[in-house]
Formats: structure tokens, C-alpha cells, sequence
């Protein structure tokens, strides 16, 4: 039972993964609020597919996730369950078949009513009272308006204000003072992958080039934790006789920062790297970049088709050689 659990949440991490890159390619927003659906709890709606919350929220950095802030839910008291409804009641019965009314009060008696029971004379303003049959002549002296009432429909009680009660889906009642908050997180695409977009085309390239030609098993974009315990996201892993190495895809006019990121990067999964880079970075880099630990391949023109055998023949090397 566990392990085929275990396959459907993997399942699952791989389906948001590709919903938020779905996302990043759209450049819609980046930012992935919760939302209630009454009836089914809380969701996460990513490039127009909706997840129920759990499922994002056990794996949402293997998805490219940060969380960004948060948002409150009302929940039930007893159960926690944020599928609530609220109830309007009879302060008196408890009953909910309750109609709203135009409130009529008379100020000696003490009647209130709706202002439908008052007898009124031909032009339709209201003229006596019904309980006491006293005349009724200046609104604020000898009645008010107090405004809108519900009378209910069981009890005949009127009343200003009702009862409000929530019930949740299995059937706990709970009033608002005594409600509980159910925080959620308010998720955004991850700087890192947000800093890929521009090379994501390239990523996926890559990616099939290597299955296809070399018959390497690679994946695109993946999150994977360095010695230090920090998690670092890899534009391309190929694996090879149980090792692994990475390609790192820098766009054009690389600076100094981003190219010591991808140095620290490295160091920290301890891994060889393919450093794909504009042709002035490469020349730089080859100065500074330990050959044994990273290949520099210059990016002609931009074009993969101009770099791919190249590309190829560096990790055709690598595979090869580790492999001995
Ligand atoms: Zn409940
Ligand atoms: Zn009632
Ligand atoms: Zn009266």
C-alpha cells in the first residue's frame, strides 16, 4: 500500500512541476494564492489546473515553489474542516426559515412589527398601530424605523439581529467567537527557476538531445540538496553508471555574480559541470575554472544547433571516461 502511495505523490510532484513551468513559459503571474471552494476545501489554482492544497504544500520546492506569504481560512472549532456554512437563525427557536422585514415600532406600546402589519390610511402611510389601535402620526415621535428586521416564520418572533452559526461538512457547529484560522501559504515561481526562463527552451533541448543521441538519461530541471543542506536547482543532470553530472546554461552577458553561483553550485553537490556560456564568459572562465571540475562550452550565436556537437562530445567524454 505505501509504495503505490508513494507513486501516485510522486506522480503528482511531477504533474505541479510541469504546471509551473507551464506558468513560467505563459509569463502569467508567478504568484499561486489559495482558494476555498465551498463544499471541497482549500486549492491551489496553477496555469488553470486546480490542486487540492496538501498535495502542493508536502513538495512544493521539488515544484520550483517559495513561499511568498500567507493566507487565513476560517475553520471549524471541533474538526478543523474549512468547508463551512453559515447559518442564519431564529434567536429565539433556532429555526432558519426566516423572512426579512421593513421594522415598524411603536414607541408607547411597544409593538414592533413589519411595516406590512401597521394599518395605513388611503395613500398608503401608516395610521395606527394593530395592537393598541392608537393613532400613529410623526415617525420618530410617536413610531421609529428602526430599518430592516427578519421575523421568523416558525415562532413569529422579530428580531433585529440573528443568530449566525457555521456548520462544517460533517455537521459541528461552531459560533464566530469561536472559530479557528487555518493559515495557508501564498507560493511564487522560485527566484531560481524565474532566473531560467530565458534558457528554458535551451534546457529542454538539451534534455532530448542527450536521451536521443547519446542514449544518456537526463532530466531537465531538478531540485537537488548539496553537502551543505541547502537545495539547488540543476538545469540539466545526466546520470551515468551510478554518478552524476550537471549542465549549466548561462545566458548571455553572464556577470561575474551569477557565474561564482553556479561555481558555488558545484562545490556544493560535488559534482562535474558542463558550463554552456556566451564565447567572452568562456574565455574568462577557462583562466579561473578547474578543468577537472568543469567543461566550458562557448555558446556560438546563441543557436543550439551551433554549440550541439560540441555540447555532445563534452559529455559523450565525461560519461566515457568516468565510466573506466
Ligand atoms: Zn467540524
Ligand atoms: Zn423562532
Ligand atoms: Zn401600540
Amino acid at each position: 500500500m505505501r509504495t503505490s502511495r508513494g507513486i501516485v505523490e510522486n506522480q503528482q510532484i511531477s504533474n505541479v512541476k510541469d504546471l509551473v513551468l507551464i506558468l513560467l513559459k505563459e509569463r502569467s503571474g508567478m504568484e499561486i494564492s489559495p482558494t476555498l471552494v465551498p463544499g471541497f476545501g482549500v486549492y491551489y489554482s496553477i496555469a488553470g489546473f486546480h490542486i487540492p492544497a496538501d498535495n502542493i504544500i508536502k513538495h512544493y520546492r521539488e515544484a520550483f515553489l517559495e513561499v511568498k506569504g500567507y493566507v487565513s481560512f476560517p475553520s471549524c472549532s471541533i474538526c478543523r474542516s474549512t468547508s463551512l456554512k453559515l447559518e442564519v437563525l431564529c434567536p429565539n427557536c433556532r429555526w432558519n426559515d426566516l423572512l426579512r422585514i421593513d421594522l415598524v415600532v411603536h414607541y408607547e406600546c411597544g409593538f414592533m412589527a413589519g411595516v406590512e402589519d401597521f394599518i395605513k390610511d388611503d395613500q398608503g402611510v401608516i395610521e395606527k398601530c394593530p395592537k393598541c389601535g392608537k393613532t400613529l402620526k410623526r415617525v420618530g415621535i410617536d413610531y421609529g424605523r428602526p430599518g430592516l428586521g427578519f421575523r421568523c416564520q416558525r415562532c413569529g418572533t422579530i428580531f433585529q439581529y440573528p443568530l449566525t452559526t457555521l456548520r462544517c461538512d460533517k455537521d459541528h457547529v461552531t459560533t464566530l467567537d469561536k472559530l479557528n484560522l487555518e493559515r495557508y501559504p501564498v507560493f511564487t515561481v522560485s527566484s531560481d527557476l524565474q532566473k531560467v526562463q530565458p534558457v528554458i527552451d535551451l534546457i529542454q533541448k538539451i534534455e532530448r538531445e542527450l536521451e536521443h543521441s547519446l542514449g544518456v538519461r537526463a532530466e531537465a530541471l531538478k531540485i537537488i540538496k548539496g553537502k551543505s543542506g541547502t537545495v539547488h536547482l540543476a538545469h540539466v543532470l545526466i546520470y551515468f553508471n551510478n554518478k552524476v553530472a550537471a549542465i549549466e546554461v548561462l545566458s548571455e552577458g553572464v556577470n561575474i555574480m551569477e557565474a561564482m553561483s553556479t561555481v558555488s553550485k558545484a562545490v556544493d553537490l560535488g559534482i562535474h559541470f558542463i558550463v554552456i556560456l556566451d564565447e567572452k564568459g568562456a574565455a574568462e572562465y577557462r583562466k579561473v575554472l578547474n578543468p577537472a571540475y568543469f567543461t566550458l562550452v562557448p555558446m556560438r550565436g546563441g543557436r543550439f544547433e551551433d554549440f550541439k556537437d560540441v555540447l555532445l562530445e563534452s559529455v559523450y567524454s565525461i560519461v566515457k571516461e568516468k565510466n573506466i
